[in-house]
């Protein structure tokens, strides 16, 4: 058998990369105030900012588009779509939105109240935002291995039991329900196992408490149980989806993830219970019932990536393409998230920058570097996304200073990455004239997104 793992489709439609020059490259990231977020997409010639929304089509796909039902109540590509997730979720009650924060905020809204209290491994920024924004307190109990980048793990994502059982004693009254994130992106796009799963179920079972599930990327993680956990090696991914979904009371799920799609998303419930106030936000924020936001081209889009997105050659390939990034890294000496996770692979900047100190964001300025050297966009996830000006004018500063590369679903070729390991070696034997940044200009919220920086 040959060892190269091809990618498991052929192009059929392709979109031109504009080259740019480093000199270019200077004069753009300093229009853009040192910050990617404020580049222009075409100035970008590797475009790993995020997974989201941001993957390709497949011809498949487009040619559902065509045939989508655009009728304002029961349109036929709601019921095609509904029984696609019925199928894989076991659950009854299919709910559309426009992305899965929408789908965050009607179910919340819906359900919880201020002083409540929801256990996660760790809830991703918007779930959290829309939590909060709900008064609620959202906690995070991964497991001690989720937070210590270069330990390995075969599955980091796994939830804290013994904590959980702690919070459902002391808080039960709180807590509406119980979450759990597959995979765990904000803990860098780790798995979660089938037996934590399992016990997790079990546990909230026993409180009395229904289980939500974030399945965002819901397939990856379940190609991430074949290939780990004892016992799944020969079941199909979708009936390991099956099994995952049939743990669960509801879930709430941004298909711009594992769905394949470039919008959408959706609740699914199993029993009606909450289906009158969930169905009553949605009308009130989304749209009718049937279409939730969306078109009816999207919702056959989404009924067929969903299915797509279970396939498990793309799914072997996919999570190949990040552990074969994290291979050259390794070799390159470059520090990353071990092992690499599913949709991304997550740099450690204190590995290349160990002697900046961290008032000049070694992440950020790591983050400029890639662009400046090779034109790839990668995202900060460190001090400038997680750090605080406070009243005072003093700072505080992230734990971690992360570069994380996520990878847009079906887009990008093996030689993009080994240009990318080119770019990023290249990068760390010239660490020492990588420049430092400082904030010049930042918003009192998510500051990440439009702050202002200047060399430092
Ligand atoms: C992307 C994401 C969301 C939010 O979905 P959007 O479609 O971006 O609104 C929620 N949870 C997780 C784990 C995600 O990755």
């Amino acid at each position: 058998m040959p060892k190269t793992l091809i990618e498991p489709f052929r192009i059929k439609s392709v979109e031109p990369i504009r080259m740019t020059t480093r000199t270019e490259r200077e004069t753009l990231l300093e229009a853009a105030k040192l910050n990617v977020f404020k580049l222009r997409a075409e100035d970008v010639l590797i475009d790993w900012l995020t997974d989201s929304g941001t993957g390709a089509m497949s011809s498949a796909q487009w040619a559902a588009i065509m045939i989508g039902d655009e009728s304002y109540a029961g349109a036929r590509s709601f019921f095609r779509l509904e029984a696609v997730l019925q199928d894989i979720t076991g659950m009854s009650h299919f709910i559309p939105t426009h992305q899965g924060r929408a789908a965050e905020k009607v179910l919340f809204t819906a359900v919880c109240k201020k002083g409540d209290l929801v256990p996660n491994n760790c809830h991703f920024d918007t779930t959290r935002a829309n939590l909060e924004f709900n008064g609620v307190e959202a906690v995070d109990l991964v497991i001690p291995e989720g937070l210590q980048p270069s330990l390995i793990h075969p599955f980091k994502g796994n939830i804290d039991l013994a904590r959980v059982e702690e919070i459902l004693k002391k808080e039960g009254h709180r807590i509406p329900f119980g979450m759990i994130t597959v995979t765990n992106n904000t803990g860098g796009g780790q798995p979660v196992s089938m037996a934590s799963i399992r016990a997790y179920a079990q546990l909230l079972k026993q409180y009395g408490k229904p289980f939500i599930m974030d399945v965002c990327r819901f397939a990856e993680n379940a190609m991430f149980i074949k290939l780990r956990e004892d016992g799944y090696q020969n079941t199909g991914i979708k009936a390991i989806c099956q099994e995952m979904f049939s743990y669960a009371d509801g879930c709430t799920m941004s298909a711009k993830k594992d769905g394949m799609v470039n919008i959408g998303g959706f609740i699914m419930l199993r029993s009606d219970e909450w289906l009158d106030p969930v169905r009553n936000m949605l009308i009130l924020t989304e749209g009718f019932p049937t279409y939730g936001g969306l078109a009816g081209r999207d919702l056959e889009a989404l009924a067929v990536g969903m299915e797509e997105g279970m396939d498990e050659s793309y799914l072997r390939y996919r999570l190949r393409t990040a552990e074969y990034l994290g291979e050259k890294l390794e070799a390159a000496g470059v520090g990353f998230v071990k092992p690499t996770g599913g949709h991304a692979v997550y740099i450690d900047a204190k590995t290349v920058l160990p002697d900046m100190p961290v008032e000049q964001y070694p992440a950020c300025s790591l983050c400029n570097a890639l662009y400046l050297e090779g034109g790839i966009r990668g995202v900060e996830i460190g001090s400038v996304m997680f750090g605080r000006r406070l009243e005072d004018g003093t700072e505080t500063y992230h734990s971690m200073e992360l570069v994380r590369l996520a990878f847009p679903r079906r887009m990008y070729t093996q030689s993009h990455f080994d240009y990318a390991a080119e770019v990023i070696a290249e990068v760390k034997i010239n660490a020492r004239s990588i420049r430092g940044v400082k904030l010049i200009k930042q918003p009192k919220f998510l500051r990440h997104f439009t702050c202002e920086c200047a060399w430092a």
